[in-house]
């Protein structure tokens, strides 16, 4: 039986994620900050035996420390993760602070990076890790308009190139790690004016994901499998 890790599983695309590989009969392994207060995770996890939840703060080199030496001790292989969670700050120039920009890119680029690092015992050499990027962080896109999402354009464009960083660090193997945007979707990141529903665009990833090969390790794709401009 595959297994997956999701991280930020406990609302949007994440839970998305969860709902979809639990029912699919993946063992997943769904993480989150809060436990306790992931009341829609706890159903899913009580419904699905298959579905089992871990604490994990991306900001925290404890948690990951921690999750990675449970993994290990349990002897875990991880096939698939999916590096989902990530902090959007609305802030526009003239808002800018250090600290806005410190924690984002931690959130976003920094915890992902160790994360990935930390689990490289329990990763399958033909896994595949997906980084939840963002058409804000293409350069040649330039922002797409927004001019409220600065540190969140700037932290998706260096996660993009950690994607290809980590790509090399996996040559050698058949791993796979792509940078995919999800589109514009309904969540709390997302807002209700989005085109996608969380289902609409799991169910595109999810399909994208299943046709990956080490062959296309280092890209930057959309929801289908197309590649995004740098
Ligand atoms: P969301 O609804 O805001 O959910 C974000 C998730 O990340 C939550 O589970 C949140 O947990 C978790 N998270 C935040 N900081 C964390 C940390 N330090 N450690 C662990 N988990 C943390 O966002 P979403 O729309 O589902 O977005 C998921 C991914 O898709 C993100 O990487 C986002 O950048 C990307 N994306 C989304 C859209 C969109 O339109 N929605 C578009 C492009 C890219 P808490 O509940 O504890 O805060």
């Amino acid at each position: 039986m595959q297994t997956v890790l999701i991280t930020g599983a406990n609302r949007g695309l994440g839970l998305g994620f969860a709902e979809q590989y639990g029912g699919s009969g993946m063992t997943v392994i769904a993480t989150c900050r809060n436990p306790d207060e992931a009341r829609e995770l706890q159903t899913l996890s009580a419904e699905r035996v298959n579905v089992t939840i871990e604490r994990l703060d991306l900001q925290s080199d404890a948690d990951i420390d921690a999750l990675a030496r449970s993994l290990e001790s349990r002897s875990v292989t991880l096939d698939l993760i999916v590096s989902n969670a990530g902090i959007l700050q609305g802030e526009e120039y003239g808002d800018w602070t250090r600290q806005a920009f410190a924690d984002t890119l931690d959130t976003n680029v920094s915890g992902p990076a160790i994360l990935a690092q930390a689990l490289d015992e329990v990763f399958s050499r033909s896994g595949t890790l997906v980084q939840l990027s963002s058409g804000l962080g293409s350069l040649e896109w330039g922002g797409m308009g927004m001019t409220d999402a600065d540190s969140y354009s700037v932290s998706k464009a260096a996660l993009n190139m950690l994607t290809v960083r980590l790509s090399l660090s996996y040559q050698g193997t058949a791993r796979c790690v792509v940078a995919m945007s999800p589109g514009w979707v309904r969540t709390e990141m997302g807002g209700a004016g989005a085109n996608l529903t969380v289902e609409e665009s799991v169910e595109r990833m999810t399909s994208t994901i299943d046709s990956l090969t080490a062959k296309e390790s280092g890209r930057f794709l959309d929801n289908e499998g197309n590649p995004i401009p740098w």
